[in-house]
This record gives C-alpha cells, sequence and structure tokens, in this order.
C-alpha cells in the first residue's frame, strides 16, 4: 500500500517535471526563434533616432556615438550567439 502512495507520487512528480521541461523548451526554442526573426533592438542610448541635432545650427548633427548612425543595437542572445551582423 504505501508504495503505491509512493509510486504515484513519484508519477506525478515526474509528469510535474516533464510538463516544467517541456514549457522550458518551448520558451527557450521561442526565444531564439525571436533573435533570428528579430536579431535588432532600438539602441538603448539614443533610443532609435540616432541624430543629435544642434541648438544654433539647427541642421547641423552627429551622429550617435553607442551605435554609429544606425539606431539599432544587436539584442543580448543575438550578441551571444552570434546571430546577424552587427
Ligand atoms: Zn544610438
Amino acid at each position: 500500500m504505501p508504495t503505491l502512495a509512493l509510486d504515484i507520487h513519484a508519477a506525478a512528480a515526474t509528469n510535474g517535471l516533464t510538463i516544467l521541461i517541456i514549457a522550458g523548451a518551448v520558451l527557450v526554442l521561442g526565444y531564439l526563434l525571436s533573435l533570428v526573426l528579430h536579431p535588432y533592438a532600438r539602441c538603448s542610448t539614443c533610443k532609435g533616432s540616432p541624430r543629435h541635432y544642434g541648438s544654433i545650427f539647427s541642421r547641423a548633427f552627429r551622429l550617435c556615438s553607442a551605435c554609429g548612425g544606425s539606431g539599432r543595437e544587436r539584442r543580448l542572445g543575438a550578441r551571444i550567439l552570434g546571430i546577424g551582423p552587427n
């Protein structure tokens, strides 16, 4: 009798762990797919607007030094996995 109860508990724990592992794998795969489809994010320094205009010579501008004027940066996961060109 106690053996059966133990088995049921073990089975329940195994099922819970399996569900957790599957859910984790789905999340990881979803994140990897997201990195492949969208490896870039807005530049955190200039928020995607890389031109800094002067206040006196208002036509003059310089480019964001963090992103070099692209207005984008590679996401952390894409940088780690080397997805997408810089
Ligand atoms: Zn920038």
